[in-house]
């Protein structure tokens, strides 16, 4: 008999690297001890598509499933007991309710935080170089320089709200391009000091006049909840560009707009966005898109938008596959795991009967 995990939002790369991740860890074990079946699923995990995950053992979700309070009560009636997360972000999990019902949740948190720093810079540098708009111009044989205009990097203060693994990544990048970075972050980070990659203001209000580039690496949490917004948006120096490539919640997008509408804001980049549920990771292309602010957003040459595509590398989804395979090991065997998001819960006591072996 095997466990079943359904698989939420399941693309043709999600299976590919899990079933190939499965498959290696089989073989490791001569094809025994991996007793795991995965079955895919393409829609979102909600309220609506919970009946798909009737006999699993686990549900694997990514960053736009929705784990609230009703959606984990149906997951348990359904014999559900474990969260599997695809990804480091975990705000779209009632955690609280995760953990009174007993589930085991896990993330992955650290797949690649240099691939999401590395695409943040290189947002960044597409904005600010207007690299976008001359790929489209060549191509139509227009070869003029003019709307193409950057600033050199090099020299230039370099805002990075979160030290944590994609901050001090992106703060290692930006220090080889000569910038200055300034820093801001509750708890600060002893490699960001001892590498000597900048200094740390006390707040965001500080730290943001001083700025010619932002770029957010910390978690959406109710402390950080429109982080940017009116006030702060006006702390920023004029022609400031801003990226964001760490959860849309972050930005209030109205304000942003005016700042951009005023040439207040030199420019955004981002890979993430409040209303990307339901929108991103989906071809939309013959749809009316109701969304008029992402829309609105779209219109402004300074505006460059990604669908939550930071992390999409081979390292990056390897190691996400293996990592979410190790995590229910630890919880079928009942071991201890690095990844857990829950102070306790449900012991799964089925270990002679699953010897899984990872
Ligand atoms: P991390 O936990 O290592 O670091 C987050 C840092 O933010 C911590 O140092 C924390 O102290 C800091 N922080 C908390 N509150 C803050 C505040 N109010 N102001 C400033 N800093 C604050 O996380 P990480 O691995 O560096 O990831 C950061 C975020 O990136 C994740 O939460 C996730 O939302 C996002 N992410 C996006 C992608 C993508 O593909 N776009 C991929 C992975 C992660």
């Amino acid at each position: 008999m095997s466990i079943k995990i359904a698989v939420f939002s399941a693309k043709p790369y999600d299976r590919e690297f899990l079933a190939s991740a499965l498959n290696a860890k089989k073989q490791e074990n001569n094809g025994d001890g991996m007793p795991f079946d995965l079955v895919f699923h393409d829609f979102a995990l909600g309220l609506d598509s919970v009946a798909l995950a009737r006999g699993a053992t686990a549900v694997c979700v990514f960053v736009n499933d929705v784990l609230n309070a009703a959606v984990l009560e149906a997951l348990y009636a359904e014999g559900v007991r474990a969260v599997l997360l695809r990804c480091a972000g975990f705000n779209h999990v009632d955690l609280v309710k995760a953990e009174t019902l007993g589930f085991f949740v896990a993330n992955v948190p650290s797949y690649s935080p240099e691939a999401v720093a590395e695409f943040s810079v290189a947002l960044l540098q597409t904005l600010n170089r207007r690299t976008h708009r001359a790929y489209n111009r060549v191509r139509e044989g227009n070869f003029a320089l003019d709307g193409l205009l950057g600033i050199t990097l090099h020299g230039k203060t370099v805002g990075v709200v979160g030290t944590g693994r994609i901050g001090l990544a992106a703060a290692r990048i930006f220090k080889g391009y000569g910038c200055r970075i300034l820093a801001y972050d509750p708890y600060k980070s002893d490699d960001f000091l001892v590498e000597n990659l900048g200094a740390y203001e006390d707040d965001l209000d500080t730290l943001l006049p001083q700025c010619d580039f932002v770029s957010l690496h910390c978690p959406l949490t109710k402390g950080t909840h429109h982080i940017i917004n009116e006030h702060t948006l006006a702390k920023m120096k004029p022609g400031a560009m801003l990226v964001n490539t760490s959860r849309g919640g972050l930005i209030s997008t109205k304000p942003v707009i005016a700042a951009l509408k005023s040439r207040h804001l030199g420019g955004v980049a981002l890979d993430v966005y409040e209303g990307e549920g339901g929108l991103f990771y989906n071809d939309h292309s013959g749809d009316i898109i109701e969304d008029d602010e992402l829309m609105r957003l779209m219109t402004f040459p300074n505006v460059i938008l990604c669908g939550h595509q930071a992390f999409f590398t081979v390292e990056a989804l390897t190691e996400i596959a293996n990592v979410t395979l190790q995590n229910f090991a630890d919880f079928l065997l009942s071991r201890p795991c690095p990844n857990s998001l829950v102070r306790s819960h449900k012991l799964f006591i089925r270990r002679d009967s699953y010897p899984v072996r990872i």
